[in-house]
């Protein structure tokens, strides 16, 4: 009997290695095939792309179905790429909703993913084996562009939010992943010596926020690395000139940049030559719209809609991201390549409180934290004085004592101390213009550290 589970455990890890490496493989060979290729041959590929998913969730999902019905949409009125516009925008709370409506619950190896964005509420939804390991080859395509001889899994050093228990933690296959919420002016000499004793300079993969953090610490205390990184991999944030400055003095010259979502509706990196999001036609449609949802013209800026071509767990077709880019121009003349670029992206800031010392503390667990609180509708930090921040609560009808409890301790786990945090309960939150909340209302200013508006 255990011989035999045994043999099928076995088995199921090598189906999903298979799997991971066969996704892989299609993904790269299909950028490869076609990142050169003519407006005309790339339109066509994302026309076959799209009819694929279209047809597919009308035939499995429910939800689309009755969306697109009642919108009077049909796949066949699809006849071309210009055709698009006439599928009708999804919104996070249509999916939000009722999640198994609007995904295939016969797809195999599904994991639920979650997000928070730069909004205070969490959204969720169901991704595969398969789309996640092509996304990931897509990431390493960003990389590769400014380090082409980066391997297939690099070895990498981690300054990402990782949740670990002390200041690091070593992992043969993946590197040394540093923790983010623990750097500090105290411990920063400590990271220096952790990144030279390991010295995995190949690759540093941080947020902007976190690498700022650990250049400006080093630059405030004289700290040097022995070695600097060859390539510094920085995604999920917008990057600002002060930091790029900082990062380069410190960290290393050679930084590539994406910008991409969990939801996989748009991912967009720098190419060789030219620090602008190129955005893959290989993996989604992306749409950048403006307030009547019609697309906006090159140099302004409006939110960025898309399809992805690879999640057929819960399909995510004309998607609103809630994330707000600039339109830039619809080829780079300096790589060849003729994919929409993306001058800049507004729509994510880097958070952070600032703890007694005017430290700044960076709260990038968020949405990781608040997507485990289901009894949660919405929330939203604010914080006044340095060492403090107020937690505003929308409690739905089940919330008890035990979600707070779980709330704070959960909190206290991972700001250890630094910020101490009260809890507020409130019946709405104030909206911003465009409809989203920011996650955090910072009313502290802190000292040398400018902050970008968005
Ligand atoms: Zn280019």
């Amino acid at each position: 009997m255990m011989a035999r589970r045994k043999k099928e455990y076995k088995r199921g890890v090598l189906q999903r290695f298979v799997k991971r490496t066969v996704a892989a493989k299609r993904a790269r060979s299909l950028i490869r095939r076609t990142e050169f290729k003519t407006y005309a041959e790339l339109e066509e590929m994302q026309f076959r792309m799209l009819r694929r998913i279209v047809e597919y969730s009308w035939n499995n999902i429910q939800g689309y179905r009755d969306m697109w019905r009642a919108a009077n949409f049909h796949p066949s009125k699809l006849k071309s790429l210009s055709d698009y516009s006439l599928i009708p925008i999804i919104e996070k709370n249509d999916i939000r909703s009722d999640l198994p409506l609007f995904s295939n619950s016969k797809v195999q190896d599904k994991v639920l993913r979650y997000t928070g964005g730069s909004t205070g509420h969490p959204f969720s939804f169901y991704t595969d084996l398969q789309d996640t390991a092509s996304t990931n080859e897509f990431i390493l395509d960003v990389w590769r562009c400014r380090s082409e001889k980066l391997s297939s899994s690099p070895i990498r050093t981690s300054l990402r939010g990782d949740k670990i228990k002390s200041l690091f933690e070593f992992r043969p296959k993946q590197g040394l992943v540093l923790s983010t919420y623990q750097l500090t002016e105290r411990n920063v000499d400590q990271y220096v010596k952790l990144i030279d004793e390991y010295g995995k300079t190949e690759l540093l993969h941080a947020y902007p926020s976190s690498a700022y953090l650990l250049a400006r610490l080093m630059d405030q205390q004289k700290l040097r690395l022995k070695e600097r990184f060859k390539l510094i991999a920085l995604g999920s944030e917008k990057l600002y000139p002060f930091q790029l400055d900082m990062i380069k003095k410190h960290l290393g010259d050679n930084i590539t940049h994406w910008y991409g979502m969990a939801e996989g509706v748009c991912l967009a990196g720098y190419c060789k030559h030219v620090d602008k999001f190129h955005i893959y036609p290989q993996l989604s449609i992306t749409e950048v719209l403006d307030a009547g949802d019609n697309p906006v013209e090159k140099g302004e800026i409006g939110e960025v809609v898309g399809t992805n071509f690879w999640n057929y767990a819960t399909p995510l077709i004309r998607y609103r991201s809630g994330d707000r880019a600039v339109l830039g121009d619809n080829k780079c003349t300096k790589c060849g390549r003729n994919y929409q670029l993306l001058d800049s992206i507004e729509g994510r800031t880097q958070e952070c409180f600032y703890d007694a010392d005017l430290q700044p503390v960076i709260c990038t667990g968020y949405s990781f934290l608040m997507s485990r609180f289901e009894n949660v509708v919405d929330s939203q930090y604010v914080q006044d004085v340095p060492g403090e921040a107020g937690l505003l609560i929308v409690k739905s009808k089940s919330y008890s004592q035990k979600d707070e409890d779980g709330i704070k301790k959960a909190l206290e786990t991972m700001y250890r101390g630094r910020i101490s945090f009260h809890v507020k309960y409130v019946d709405s939150l104030e909206r911003s213009s465009t409809n989203k909340i920011r996650f955090l209302i910072q009313n502290v200013k802190g000292d040398n550290v400018k902050r970008g508006g968005v």
